[in-house]
């Protein structure tokens, strides 16, 4: 009897549909007679109810709640996306211009998915080229925002060839699904920022490498997803197993959009335009603006850098984005919809404080920004480390206004300063 009621708690410990414990799920949901449910079970049923169209009229009316933004008359025009870019991001002009033309095709490829027209046409996915801290993660989190879509970040760096310790290229998609909220419909037509796509590049060009783990298997895994294929996914991601349920995501409407620093890449265009220069296809050498060559990047650069032909093909747009001047620091402390000093302005009105940002005082955290090569990243901790004393005291103060001038900026930055250099080191 004792072994009999043991049995019985084994049993409700387990969920009746996938049979994993309790300790392998989120959550087990008990029945009426002992039978449980564990939440993945629960939207794996959802997902496949939303996919043959059984759910009921208040779940369709929030799928198609979702689908919302990509009817042929909200279309927005290139001209309109690049302006909401602009809200965000200073300067680097041209990327925003590209990434502007290829979210318009890749919507008109949305809206115009259940048409019989034969023009097939291709997925307009993005390389980002330039320099660490210089926006490309900002840009694509902007258009994801923009198009209400799932968007989600994925450092390529932790891709591994199925089979290697590592996340399989799959866990991508997995991690999507979960950024839609467990919504298939959204997830299929979602975004992917894959960063650092220049560290899986092949080793082969580099003599003092002669062993490449990752970075083929990689691409030719990536290459099957953004070629558009249906894959089996773990919605929780992790390492697939046998008894794991899965639901098929099709990747065909999916944009990815890639970045990378690309580093020595410099070199390799001006090879090629020096080349050109000289044989077929001249170009003015005269003209070339040698001290921002990233403008001039096409695939083949890319290419030669180590990405494989197949998947250099399918991401047909590619964009550079400019270095920092200080001028772009200057302007993207002050200018963006959420730049650093409007945000303070906004915390302070909060406790009714005015602050105010003398024009040296901004020129010098510039200047610290600059000195340190802390990037457009720095901004922020340089603020941090001159605001945190005046966030600490001002609330429970009687002030009403604060300026902050070059002097007081210098001193609270000086006083935590070893601090940040340490941060930067
Ligand atoms: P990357 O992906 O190129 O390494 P990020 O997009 O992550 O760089 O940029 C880091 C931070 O720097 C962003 O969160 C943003 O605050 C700021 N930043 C960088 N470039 C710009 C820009 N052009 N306009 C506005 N902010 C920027």
């Amino acid at each position: 009897m004792a072994k009999n009621s043991n049995k019985q708690s084994r049993k409700e410990e387990c969920c009746s549909f996938c049979g994993r414990s309790r300790a392998e799920v989120g959550v087990l949901f008990q029945g009426a007679d002992g039978a449980t449910i564990c939440n993945d079970c629960i939207e794996i049923g959802y997902t496949s109810l939303a996919n043959n169209n059984l759910l009921s009229a208040k779940d369709a009316k929030k799928g198609a709640k979702a689908a919302k933004g990509f009817s042929a008359d909200k279309l927005l025009k290139p001209a309109q996306i690049k302006e909401f870019l602009d809200t965000y991001i200073v300067g680097q002009d041209s990327a925003k211009r590209s990434i502007a033309v290829a979210v318009y095709n890749h919507y008109k490829r949305l809206i115009r998915k259940d048409s019989a027209e034969d023009v097939e046409l291709d997925k307009s996915n993005i390389i980002l080229v330039g320099p660490t801290g210089t926006g490309k993660t900002l840009i694509a989190r902007t258009i994801a925002r923009l198009l209400e879509v799932p968007f989600t970040i994925v450092d390529a760096t932790v891709l591994t060839q199925a089979g290697y310790v590592g996340e399989d290229v799959e866990s991508i998609l997995s991690r999507l699904y979960q950024a839609s909220g467990y919504d298939l419909e959204a997830t299929q037509r979602g975004i992917i920022f894959i960063d650092e796509i220049d560290k899986i590049a092949r080793k082969g060009d580099n003599p003092s490498i002669t062993r490449d783990v990752s970075g083929e298997g990689v691409q030719q895994a990536l290459l099957k997803i953004l070629e558009g294929t249906v894959v089996n996914v773990a919605p929780e991601g992790g390492r697939k197993h046998p008894e794991q349920k899965f639901v098929q995501v099709d990747t065909k409407n999916i944009l990815f959009i890639c970045g990378g620093a690309f580093d020595g890449i410099e070199k390799r265009i001006a090879q090629r335009l020096n080349t050109r220069a000289i044989g077929y296809g001249r170009v003015n050498t005269e003209s070339i603006d040698r001290e921002n060559l990233l403008k001039y990047v096409q695939p083949q650069d890319i290419k030669s850098f180590g990405l494989i032909p197949e998947l250099v093909g399918r991401v047909p747009v590619i964009t550079h984005l400019e270095p920092l001047s200080r001028q772009v620091l200057r302007n993207i402390l002050t200018e963006p919809k959420n730049a650093i000093i409007r945000q303070y302005h906004h915390l302070f009105e909060m406790d009714n404080i005015k602050l105010h940002f003398e024009e040296d005082a901004l020129e010098f955290i510039v200047d610290k920004a600059m000195e340190f090569k802390l990037g457009a990243r720095g901004l922020r901790s340089i603020c941090e480390a001159i605001m945190k004393d005046l966030m600490f005291e001002a609330p429970s103060s009687d002030i009403t206004e604060f300026t902050i001038t070059k002097q007081y900026a210098e001193q609270k930055f000086d006083a935590s300063a070893s601090t940040l250099t340490k941060q930067s080191a």
